[in-house]
């Protein structure tokens, strides 16, 4: 065990939360203190654009403990207490007040990207990030709304589904020439857009919003090309920058978010980071990658727990992420590009995976309804696996079958 006795996170969402869970699992006994500057216990947000907006979750189910347990785990809990700076050993609340620890962790996530165009202050122009976002969104969807949602990412895809699904009008305003363009495979994109098209969603590509316009809400939006779209509601969904403020003034090194290693430390001894704040060193991809991810959050969290109770692991992992939309499950691991070798494996009820090839090394996995196809491809990438591209393609062979003997 190594010598902290007490230890501060900052930044009480999915990875501090599941920090000081590992942490009391493993048998840590000293202090622990877990900070956080929003109103509810740390919680995890995937729900949040699914389950929630669609009503069928409540905030009690995206916990990951209730009060009860932080109690009997002996965690200090600061909720709702904002961290205004930070050192080594110490961090200070914006009432003034310092906390000191042998060991600080930054796990402050990202805040949604803002709109700087005109109009982006009036009501209705909101953003998607916390449990409070996500119920104020879920009270003005319904039937026959007008709801705008600009970016075509994960999240503003799945926040058009659930609009769809509560009878609204949904038009998507993207700049890119496509949907989902910095995630996944054009193939896979286009499945998706269609399966909205499909249920009426309009998109609008190769298009930027010059300016949003209403009386006190926002009424329309005014596009790059001139054209408007009415909108009683529009959701900006433009991607996330890291909460990387407290480390940048404290001197830490930070480029797109906190460098750390695969050991989740930082350049300040005795301070770690970790979750979607952080630019790491992934060994399995040889080179920095910042992931905003479950499975980041989680497993980057578990392995910080691990080193600051002095065993030495390491976070390696193939990142792995996954999106709901309709009845359509999709997730994806690895590397993913157009410009890698991309095999399709299709399925008669059109359930279909793509496998993405490096020569004939495995790098990337797309499973469209095919959870268990990703599940066995992951741990085919992580080994670097070599396979025959061509007997890849039949889906009545297991994966394995198709290897490089
Ligand atoms: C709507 C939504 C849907 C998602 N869906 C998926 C999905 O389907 N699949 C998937 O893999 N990933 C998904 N993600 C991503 C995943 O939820 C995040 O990667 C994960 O929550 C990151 O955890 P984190 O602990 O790093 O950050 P967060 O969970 O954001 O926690 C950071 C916390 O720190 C607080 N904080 C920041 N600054 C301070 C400060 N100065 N003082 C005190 N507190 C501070 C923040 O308010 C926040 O509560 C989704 C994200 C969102 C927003």
């Amino acid at each position: 065990m190594s010598g902290a006795r007490s230890v501060l996170i900052i930044g009480a969402g999915h990875a501090g939360g599941v920090l000081v869970r590992t942490l009391r699992d493993e048998g840590y006994d000293g202090c622990i203190t877990l900070l956080g500057d929003e109103r509810w216990l740390p919680y995890e947000r995937p729900p949040l654009s699914k389950g929630l907006l669609l009503g069928r979750q409540s905030p009690a189910d995206t916990m990951l403990h209730d009060a009860a347990w932080y109690k009997a785990a002996a965690i200090t809990l600061g909720i709702g207490q904002p961290v205004a700076a930070i050192g080594a050993g110490f961090a200070r609340l914006s009432d003034g007040s310092e906390l000191a620890a042998d060991t600080v962790v930054l796990a402050t996530g990202a805040s949604p990207r803002r709109m700087r165009v005109p109009g982006a202050h009036l009501a209705n122009v909101v953003y998607l990030r916390s449990i409070d976002d996500a119920l104020a969104i879920r009270g003005l969807l319904g039937a026959g709304r007008r709801i705008a949602i600009v970016g075509a990412g994960l999240l503003g895809l799945e926040a058009a589904a659930a609009a769809r699904v509560a009878g609204a009008d949904v038009t998507v305003i993207e700049a890119a020439d496509g949907a989902l363009r910095r995630v996944l495979p054009r193939i896979v994109a286009d499945h998706v857009v269609g399966l909205h098209r499909a249920r009426g969603v309009t998109f609008l590509f190769d298009t930027t919003v010059a300016r949003f316009e209403g009386a006190k809400a926002v009424e329309r939006l005014v596009l790059s090309n001139g054209a408007t779209v009415a909108s009683d509601l529009a959701i900006v969904a433009i991607g996330a920058v890291p909460n990387e403020a407290l480390a940048r003034n404290a001197g830490l090194a930070v480029d797109d978010g906190i460098l750390v290693d695969q050991h989740c430390r930082t350049s300040l001894p005795s301070v770690y980071a970790v979750g979607d704040v952080t630019q790491h060193y992934n060994p399995w991809a040889g080179r920095r990658w910042r992931l905003e991810s479950w499975q980041n959050a989680q497993n980057q969290a578990r392995a910080c727990a691990q080193v600051i109770l002095g065993r030495r692991h390491a976070y390696a992992e193939v990142p792995w992420s996954w999106t709901d939309q309709y009845d359509t499950n999709v997730q994806f691991a690895g590397l993913l590009s157009d410009d890698l070798q991309l095999v399709r494996r299709g399925h008669e009820d059109g359930s279909f995976t793509i496998l993405a090839l490096q020569g004939r090394t495995l790098v990337g996995v797309v499973g469209v309804n095919r959870p268990r196809d990703v599940r066995e491809a992951r741990s085919l990438i992580g080994t670097r696996s070599r396979f025959h591209a061509e007997q890849l393609t039949d889906h009545r062979r297991p994966l394995h079958a198709a290897l490089v003997a």
